[in-house]
């Protein structure tokens, strides 16, 4: 059976806001060689320019950025869904940075991505110590989920998940990553996907994603993973068998 692989980003195929590891990336380029490989990202593309080689930027089928509000094939976008934001949903995320317990700001606390309102009280200028110390905080008092819930009881058209370790994405209602499912499965129809991704857990940014796959017709499989690590194991036991791959989806 041919088989799409989808990939998050951040946390599943580098480590948080980190490049791909070097020996990593040698070995995933393969990977992309053998499979139509997608990426999903709740990041847009400077950010995912940061992280990813531009030889992988260039191997993969095509890459969902800013949470599958936008898709780029071959260097050009073939949709771009674009949202403003009402000034009510603004000044009430912004009243919740500002009103947190947490003791540290670091700046650029909301960013204007495509379709998507990223949040964040740490800020978005957190080095990797600052972000480390908010995901601990957030564990404990579970500060992004108290976030999710009152922007929806107060704005119901909206909804936000869990992404990375320090933010929060907002976007429309139904505008999150399973508008990817919906898009591949018009583009590929008969294909299995196999979709790989660290924020699984309820509330978090590929859940949305993981359900739809799972709920859709096909051979579907979605892997919920700890780290890069996790998936280059998954792939090395499941997706290296090159023979009973078939070729590139044009
Ligand atoms: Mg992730």
């Amino acid at each position: 059976m041919d088989t799409l692989l989808v990939f998050d980003v951040d946390g599943t195929l580098t480590g948080p806001r980190r490049r791909m590891h070097e020996d990593f990336c040698r070995f995933f380029k393969s990977i992309c060689r053998n499979y139509p490989v997608f990426l999903v990202s709740g990041s847009d593309m400077i950010k995912l320019e940061q992280q990813l080689p531009g030889e992988v930027i260039k191997l993969v089928t095509g890459i969902f950025a800013c949470s599958g509000n936008e898709l780029l094939m071959d260097g050009k976008h073939m949709f771009r869904m674009e949202h403003h934001f009402p000034g009510a949903v603004v000044t009430f995320l912004e009243s919740f940075v500002e009103a947190s317990q947490y003791p540290v700001r670091t700046g650029n606390h909301l960013e204007n991505r495509t379709g998507t309102l990223n949040v964040s009280v740490v800020g978005r200028n957190a080095d990797p110590g600052q972000r480390k110390k908010y995901f601990a905080h957030d564990n404990r008092n579970g500060e992004r989920k108290a976030l999710i819930e009152a922007l929806v009881q107060e704005f119901p058209d909206y909804e936000a998940n869990i992404g990375g370790q320090i933010s929060v994405d907002v976007t429309p209602r139904g505008w999150n990553k399973s508008r990817v499912f919906r898009e591949l499965s018009t583009r590929y129809p008969g294909l299995a996907i196999a979709f790989f991704g660290d924020n699984m857990h309820l509330g978090g940014n590929d859940r949305p994603l993981g359900d739809a796959i799972r709920n859709g017709s096909g051979d579907n499989r979605v892997f919920a993973v700890e780290d890069y690590c996790d998936t280059w194991k998954i792939l090395q036991e499941q997706f290296c068998n090159w023979t009973s791959v078939h070729s590139q989806v044009a």
